[in-house]
């Protein structure tokens, strides 16, 4: 069994991928070709934007904002603890520092008092200028930009929406990746929409930023190539990778049913063994892990052994929280300091999920875990 079955979805898409691929190679524009435009301009629409700004991965998608509002040294971004690195690194990347929040205990997302207080922290001590918040629409799951853009709004934040692991997930009727000032997703294989590499996007509405961010993906262009006004990077999307990309958009809204059809099964069958993931009411996930928590650490690695032995693989999405990082170190964080983040890593275990799980999977999935639970 496969933890995320990107074999099924290639064979459903082969003849459509493989000719489009050929057909991008066939026309040598291998870099910034047709495809990434026409890409561009498609993931605009489908999450409703006025700009996409694709991108090398969802690492780069995330610092070139920072860089072009000029975020750096002397400069607080607020992001969650309980992420994938990347969200934090890209703060410490671009000189500023990174001011982690705890999450909230059922969504495993950013907890909107706990930012408004980190927020208030750093007034009080006077050293830093709050500047941003980036919050994590982890798991598939847009973060609580309601109650988050009115903090924000009141300290006069910028908002980011690390929306790699979103995509596809809606709050509202809105889809992820439309909200704050800017946001950004990945097209890492594994993430709900994927290409065969490296890929990314960031999406805003501001023209004057968008072509801020058009000429740091290309080493700060000015007016052509070799004109260059700023300090850039080089972080293209590639044309093959764009080739991929528009064929599995077009599959993309039939496996984000089957997905939650999934994970519907997942919460019927396992409901009175685990806590299961809570959706809140006005979201639909975009099912990027399917998590469910056990009562203990002890508890959780015991389970994930015998899923193993059994032959289902699981993962342990985040073993570590951010301020416990060897690399975050320096910021002077201990154990305690941000207790929902911590409990979420000792207990979080993350079960097979992806658009082709049958329902015979599903039960092998759940009757597997029901038996190692007890066991
Ligand atoms: C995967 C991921 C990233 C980074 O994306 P890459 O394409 O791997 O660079 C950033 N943030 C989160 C929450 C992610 O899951």
């Amino acid at each position: 069994m496969q933890f995320i079955d990107l074999e099924t979805q290639y064979k459903r898409i082969k003849e459509k991928v493989d000719g489009r691929v050929i057909s991008a190679i066939s026309e040598g524009k291998y870099i910034m070709g047709p495809d990434v435009i026409s890409l561009e301009e498609r993931l605009a629409a489908y999450v409703g934007r006025k700009h996409c700004i694709s991108c090398s991965n969802g690492t780069d998608a995330l610092l070139m904002p920072l860089l072009a509002y000029g975020i750096g040294e002397g400069d607080a971004v607020f992001a969650p603890d309980f992420t994938f690195f990347a969200t934090a690194e890209v703060i410490a990347a671009a000189g500023a520092t990174p001011i982690f929040v705890d999450i909230d205990k059922d969504t495993f997302n950013m907890d909107a008092i706990e930012l408004e207080k980190a927020i208030v922290k750093v007034l009080e001590e006077g050293r830093l200028v709050p500047r941003m918040v980036i919050p994590v629409d982890l798991f598939g799951q847009t973060a609580d930009y309601k109650a988050i853009d009115i903090v924000a709004k009141k300290y006069n934040l910028l908002v980011m929406e690390d929306g790699a692991q979103g995509f596809g997930g809606t709050l509202d009727g809105k889809k992820a990746c439309y909200f704050g000032d800017v946001s950004t997703t990945s097209f890492f294989p594994a993430k709900p929409l994927g290409c065969y590499g490296d890929g990314g996007a960031i999406f805003c509405d501001d023209d004057e930023l968008a072509s801020k961010l058009r000429s740091l993906r290309v080493h700060g262009h000015g007016a052509d190539k070799y004109d260059n006004v700023r300090i850039g990077m080089n972080a293209r999307l590639d044309t093959v990778q764009a080739a991929v990309l528009h064929c599995k958009l077009d599959i993309f809204d039939d496996e984000l049913v089957t997905r939650n059809h999934a994970a519907k099964m997942y919460g019927e069958l396992l409901k009175d063994v685990a806590e299961t993931p809570v959706v809140p009411s006005g979201m639909m996930s975009s099912w990027a892990q399917y998590t469910i928590k056990l009562e203990s650490e002890e508890k959780r690695n015991k389970v994930a052994e015998l899923m193993k032995q059994m032959g289902v693989p699981t993962m342990v999405y985040y073993s570590k929280p951010m301020h416990l990082q060897t690399a975050f170190q320096y910021l002077g964080l201990k154990e305690g300091d941000f207790p929902i983040s911590e409990d979420a890593c000792k207990r979080v275990l993350s079960i097979p999920m992806h658009p082709y799980l049958d329902e015979e999977t599903i039960k092998t999935v759940t009757d597997a875990l029901v038996l190692a639970i007890k066991g």
